[in-house]
């Protein structure tokens, strides 16, 4: 039943969704004319993001559309298109960038993505998008603070569905929903360790970390009902979400993409904000970083479109300094 899926639960359709985006390597074909026009084009651009400062959130996503091949079966193939998402209706939630990581690999990785999940965070707030904090398991870290009494004190709102009541890892889990969702992309039955020498699995993580900084009027919590009844009280229907890991969390938290799809939400995650906890001597043999991006795939495929920070902070897509793919 998937082909037959309505995608336009996840933002406004667009005249021109089917057509991708020039990478920089395609300029070089163009003449000098056109080539000094692309640049033109390129300022008028930056000219047009600063006025929208105050404006709508002018956002490029990217899914994953099936086709029905001549022999029945499905092939996805990217989708980019335009959406426009009001600020003040739309929050980011940062899930799982804790302090500590019992994979030493991992928690090298968070500590530098933290810096562009902050920038983020700080240009979201500045547009007037909600900044809620999600660091599972560590929300009591933060017990008597405003941002944590304000996802507590937010009214109780009643979903359109029931929220799942399983739990894991010391939350409520929303697992994968059966008919909707293939298989991961990425083996991650040894937990994803891709360290030289196994880090033991232990639970050292206190609170989110400090390089991500919290701010007047954010919200901390783990929780989903809290996260929905925020969401409630301001009027917010569309999420954008980063942090990690992507395979377990990302998607499983009750906060995070299942249950928010789920419950009615517009959901876009930050593909570049992300990280797996995928081994690469794992199926399907892959290097860490092309773990991951199956695993975005595997997102807009059966879930939410995505973007990458750039929509809100320009330049280039975050990429890991291990990354070394070209
Ligand atoms: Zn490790």
């Amino acid at each position: 039943m998937r082909e037959k899926r309505d995608w336009s639960d996840i933002g406004q359709s667009t005249s021109d969704a089917s057509r991708p985006v020039p990478s920089i390597s395609d300029l070089s074909r163009f003449s000098r004319p056109a080539a000094l026009a692309v640049v033109v084009l390129v300022a008028w651009a930056a000219a047009a993001r600063a006025a929208d400062e105050a404006g709508m959130l002018k956002l490029n996503r990217r899914l994953h559309v099936p086709e029905q091949r001549g022999d029945g079966s499905l092939v996805y193939k990217p989708n980019w298109g335009p959406i426009e998402w009001d600020p003040k209706k739309t929050a980011f939630i940062i899930c799982d960038m804790w302090d500590q990581h019992w994979c030493q690999g991992a928690a090298r990785r968070v500590v530098e993505l933290a810096e562009p999940v902050n920038k983020f965070a700080h240009a979201a707030r500045k547009r007037g998008v909600l900044v809620i904090h999600a660091p599972s398991t560590c929300v009591d870290f933060y017990k008597d603070t405003p941002e944590r009494r304000r996802a507590q004190a937010a009214t109780l709102a009643k979903p359109p569905v029931v929220l799942s009541q399983a739990t894991r890892w010391g939350t409520r889990w929303c697992y994968p929903v059966e008919g909707r969702e293939g298989e991961l992309p990425i083996d991650d039955s040894d937990m994803g360790c891709d360290c030289a020498t196994k880090c033991e699995i232990r639970t050292p993580w206190t609170r989110q970390i400090k390089l991500i900084d919290i701010e007047d009027g954010d919200a901390i919590s783990d929780d989903g009902q809290e996260v929905y009844n925020l969401l409630a009280e301001r009027g917010i229907d569309n999420v954008l979400i980063a942090g990690v890991h992507l395979n377990m969390c990302v998607l499983g938290r009750s906060f995070a993409i299942r249950q928010l799809v789920l419950a009615g939400k517009k959901v876009m995650l930050v593909r570049d904000l992300t990280d797996t906890m995928y081994n690469a001597k794992s199926r399907p043999f892959v290097d860490h970083f092309t773990g991951t991006d199956l695993v975005v795939e595997h997102v807009e495929k059966y879930w939410c479109p995505t973007i990458t920070s750039v929509d809100l902070l320009g330049g280039q897509p975050f990429r890991f300094a291990e990354d070394k793919r070209r």
